[in-house]
């Protein structure tokens, strides 16, 4: 087993993930990982990479596949007994235009980026090391979903003392009720994306309290953030940052120094701790 530090990276073949991976093969003092889902699109990305000078490696990580992230947790325990960085940027967001049926839209994006980054959370979280980061990459848009809540579902996600059940419980509740045709009239925001950024956001905040109450000696952060508007597949050309620039608020969060207490479980944008 080696005693290198390492990082990873979901989703990083390309957009903002690509550009956390370029940025901390420059600053991080370890091993720094592509994942994609896709290994021909995975290597692309590192021979990129490598073209300008730096050195990646790469996995195979689909979030969708409960076997594929067992296996790079199987990977992680025994090459380097744990985990120092993980980055939760993988993510996916139907065009505005999209004309697929909307419960359709909303159980697929939920499975991403919500029950998947959950299912890497729930195998990868136990294998961080003392002085771990862990970055789950959300949007700005689960705080303006938020305020499209009901006031009883606002306070349901902006309770202290919600459980990962019951948050998994509303999120499956969302694709149910889209399903039925119900959401709005159940205090739904009209859109999938901001309901499983909620998720995201939320989870964060539970996942950070319990390792307050289960590591504390640990000296793990972990937080949400948003990277901004930025010029990736997703988010189009019209975008104000590059994908470096939206690397800035997640690397930041992933490099915090072994001296900061904070921040820890909050939404951070810009580098600055945002009100939930
Ligand atoms: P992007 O260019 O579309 O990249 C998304 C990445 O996620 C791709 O590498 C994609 O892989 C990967 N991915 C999707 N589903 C996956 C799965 N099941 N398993 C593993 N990887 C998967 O989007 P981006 O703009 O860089 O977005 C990155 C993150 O930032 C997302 O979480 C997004 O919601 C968030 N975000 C973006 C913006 C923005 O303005 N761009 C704003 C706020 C938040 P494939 O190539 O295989 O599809």
């Amino acid at each position: 087993m080696s005693n290198v530090q390492v990082a990873v990276v979901t989703g990083s073949n390309k957009g903002i993930g690509l550009a956390i991976v370029r940025a901390l093969c420059k600053q991080f003092p370890g091993d720094v990982y592509v994942t994609s889902r896709d290994p021909g699109r995975g290597q692309a990305a590192v021979a990129q990479l490598q073209q300008e000078g730096l050195r990646p490696l790469f996995h195979q990580l689909d979030i969708d596949d409960l076997q594929s992230i067992r296996v790079l947790r199987d990977f992680l325990k025994e090459k380097y007994g744990g985990l120092n960085v993980l980055v939760n940027n993988a993510g996916i967001a139907f065009k505005v235009h999209d004309t697929t049926p909307f419960a359709v839209q909303a159980e697929v994006t939920l499975k991403t980026n919500f029950f998947g980054t959950r299912n890497v959370c729930t195998e990868l979280l136990p294998l961080m090391k003392p002085y771990g980061r862990v970055v789950n990459v959300s949007s700005m848009v689960s705080s303006s979903a938020l305020r499209g809540c009901s006031q009883e579902l606002q306070q349901k996600f902006r309770s202290d003392t919600i459980t990962e059940d019951e948050l998994v419980q509303l999120m499956a509740k969302f694709v149910e009720d889209t399903k039925r045709g119900v959401h709005e009239k159940e205090g739904w925001p009209n859109t999938a994306y901001g309901v499983s950024k909620i998720g995201v956001t939320v989870l964060s905040r539970i996942q950070a309290r319990l390792l307050n109450e289960q590591r504390k000696g640990d000296h793990i952060l972990l937080n949400a953030c948003c990277p901004g508007w930025v010029r990736t597949d997703m988010a189009g050309p019209k975008a104000t940052k590059s994908p470096d620039e939206g690397a800035e608020t997640p690397v930041y969060l992933a490099l915090l120094p072994s001296s900061a207490d904070a921040p820890h479980g909050q939404f951070v944008s810009d580098k600055t701790v945002k009100p939930w």
